[in-house]
C-alpha cells in the first residue's frame, strides 16, 4: 500500500476498498520497519487508530471533513494539547502542551489524523538535522546523508511513505531545504498567511508554519484548512483565503518568470542543478512564457543579514526557558542564578548556545546600532529590491539548495559553510515572500533536489497552479 494522495486515499475508501483504519495500520506498520530512520520522536499510535475508527464512521454517516483519510505528522515545534513537545532540545524534557496550535486544532476539525511529532533541528536551528538532541534522521533515499534540516524528520518521513503529510516550521529555509534533500514539495507560505500560535518561536518576524507533502493538491488543500485569521497571532492578514484546491486549474499560460543570473553564477552551485534550472527556463521560453534574468547583485547580504536578525529575535525567545516555569531544570542549581546559568548551559545543544550567544551580541548596547539596526535597514533594502523584481514578473525560478544531500558530518566542522546551504531560502524569509520547493530534479549520483519559485505576497493560489503545471509539464 502506498499512496501519493489524499484523492487517491478517498477514492480508495469510497469505492470500498480501503478503510481509514487500515490506512493508519498501514503507516504505523511502515513507521515500525523504518525505525532506524529515527524520525519520530513519538508515535500516537492507539489515539490515530481511535481517530481512524471514528473518522471511518463519520464518513459512513457522511458527516466527515475535507481531511478525512489524511495522516499528518508534525515537526516537534508545534503544540499539540496534552502531547509532548520539545523542539528536540533537552531543555524541554517532560514537557506536555497546554493548548493545541491554531493550526493543529483546524486540521483536526476536518479531520485529519495526527501520527506523531517528527525529529527536528533542537529548536528549528539547523539544516541538517544533526542538531536534534535525540540524534540523527537519516535520509530515506541514502542512509549515509543527511535530510536537511530543520524539518528534516518532517521532510523524510514523507519521502519514506510513514505518512501522506507533514507539517513544518520555515525561518530560513526548513520547509524547503529539507523537501529539496528529500525530494518532495515543501512550502513556505506568505509571512501573515498562517497563525504562528502554538509553534515554538525561533524568530518570529521569519517564522511560518507549510505543508510537506508529495504533490501540489495536497498542499493546497491544507493551506485552505489552516490559513487565515486567529485573534492569537496579530501578525495575520485579514485578506480573505482563497479556496486553493479549487483554483489549481487557473489558467498559467501567460505567467511572467524572472531569474536571478548571480544565484546561477554563485559559487558552490552544483553544475548539474545549475544546468536543470537552465534547462527549465529555456523550455518555458520555448512553452511561450516570458523568462527574463534580471541582475540581484546582494546575494552575499542575505545569509548574515538572516543570521543577524534571526539570532538576535532567537536570544529573545529563548530567555523563557530558565529552568523555573518549565522543562529541564539543572540537578545541580542551589540559587535562582545559578538554576538559570546552569539549566540553560546544561539544557541547551551548542549551536542553540552559539545562536543565543551571538543575538545578544547584536542587541547589545555599543553593537545595536552596528548590528542589529543595521541588519533591519539592510533588509528593509533587500525587500525593496526583491519586491521590484516581482513588481515586473509573477515568480523568481531559482535553485532551492546548492546541492544534494551532504554526508553526516560534511558541514558540521565549519557553521558557516553550513550556514551558506540556506543562500537560496532566506530570501522569502527576509522579505514575507512565499515561496515552494518542488522536487524537479535527480542528480547523478541519484540524490533530487528541488527548484524553487519565490512569489507575490499572498498569491499561494498561482503558485500552486504554476507549481502543478511545472511538475506535469517539465
Ligand atoms: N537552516 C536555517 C537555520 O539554520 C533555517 C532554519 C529554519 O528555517 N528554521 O537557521
Amino acid at each position: 500500500m502506498s499512496y501519493s494522495s489524499l484523492t487517491q486515499i478517498q477514492t480508495d475508501i469510497a469505492s470500498g476498498k480501503l478503510s481509514v483504519k487500515q490506512l493508519v495500520e498501514g503507516y504505523l506498520g511502515r513507521i515500525d520497519q523504518n525505525k532506524n530512520l529515527n524520525v519520530f520522536l513519538e508515535v500516537f499510535a492507539q489515539e490515530a487508530l481511535q481517530k481512524a475508527i471514528e473518522v471511518d464512521n463519520k464518513l459512513k454517516s457522511g458527516k466527515a471533513g475535507k481531511l478525512a483519510g489524511m495522516v499528518i505528522g508534525l515537526k516537534d515545534n508545534l503544540c499539540y494539547k496534552d502531547h509532548k513537545v520539545s523542539a528536540s532540545s533537552k531543555i524541554l524534557e517532560g514537557f506536555t502542551s497546554l493548548y493545541s496550535a491554531t493550526v493543529v486544532e483546524r486540521l483536526l476539525k476536518e479531520d485529519a489524523i495526527i501520527i506523531g511529532r517528527c525529529n527536528c533541528d533542537e529548536f528549528a536551528m539547523g539544516s541538517s538535522n544533526e542538531n536534534s538532541a535525540f540524534g540523527n534522521v537519516l535520509n530515506p533515499l541514502d542512509h549515509t546523508r543527511v535530510p536537511g534540516g530543520s524539518s528534516g524528520g518532517a521532510a523524510a518521513a514523507v519521502a519514506a511513505d510513514l505518512c501522506l503529510a507533514t507539517l513544518g516550521t520555515d525561518t530560513g529555509g526548513s520547509i524547503r531545504q529539507p523537501a529539496s534533500l528529500c525530494g518532495v514539495v515543501g512550502l513556505k507560505p506568505t509571512y501573515g498567511r498562517v497563525s504562528r500560535y502554538g509553534a515554538v518561536a525561533y524568530a518570529s518576524s521569519f517564522d511560518q508554519i507549510g505543508p510537506i507533502t508529495k504533490n501540489i493538491e495536497d498542499a493546497a488543500l491544507i493551506m485552505e484548512v489552516m490559513s487565515g485569521m486567529d485573534e492569537y497571532d496579530s501578525t495575520l492578514s485579514t485578506k480573505p483565503v482563497p479556496v486553493y484546491s479549487k483554483e489549481l486549474r487557473q489558467d498559467v499560460s501567460k505567467i511572467k518568470v524572472a531569474y536571478l543570473k548571480d544565484c546561477l553564477e554563485k559559487d558552490g552551485l552544483d553544475p548539474e542543478i545549475k544546468k536543470r534550472t537552465t534547462e527549465i527556463i529555456d523550455k518555458l521560453k520555448k512553452a511561450g512564457h516570458s523568462v527574463e534574468p534580471v541582475e540581484f547583485p546582494f546575494l552575499d547580504y542575505l545569509v548574515p543579514v538572516y543570521y543577524v536578525l534571526t539570532t538576535a529575535e532567537a536570544s529573545s525567545n529563548l530567555a523563557r526557558y530558565q529552568g523555573l516555569n518549565y522543562g529541564y531544570r539543572s540537578k545541580n542549581a542551589t540559587d535562582m542564578d545559578s538554576t538559570f546559568r546552569k539549566s540553560r548551559s546544561e539544557g541547551f545543544g551548542k549551536e542553540v548556545q552559539r545562536r543565543i550567544m551571538l543575538g545578544t551580541f547584536v542587541l547589545s548596547a555599543g553593537y545595536y546600532d552596528a548590528y542589529y539596526s543595521k541588519g533591519q535597514k539592510v533588509r528593509r533594502f533587500l525587500q525593496n529590491k526583491t519586491q521590484e523584481i516581482l513588481n515586473t514578473c509573477d515568480f523568481i525560478l531559482l535553485p532551492a539548495t546548492p546541492g544534494t544531500a551532504f554526508k553526516f558530518g560534511e558541514n558540521t566542522a565549519d557553521p558557516i559553510k553550513m550556514y551558506l546551504e540556506d543562500i537560496f531560502t532566506v530570501q522569502a524569509n527576509i522579505t514575507g515572500m512565499p515561496a515552494i520547493s518542488l522536487p524537479m530534479g535527480k542528480h547523478s549520483n541519484g540524490l533530487p533536489f528541488g527548484l524553487q519559485l519565490i512569489g507575490r505576497k499572498f498569491e499561494e493560489s498561482k503558485m500552486f497552479a504554476f507549481s502543478n503545471y511545472l511538475l506535469n509539464k517539465f
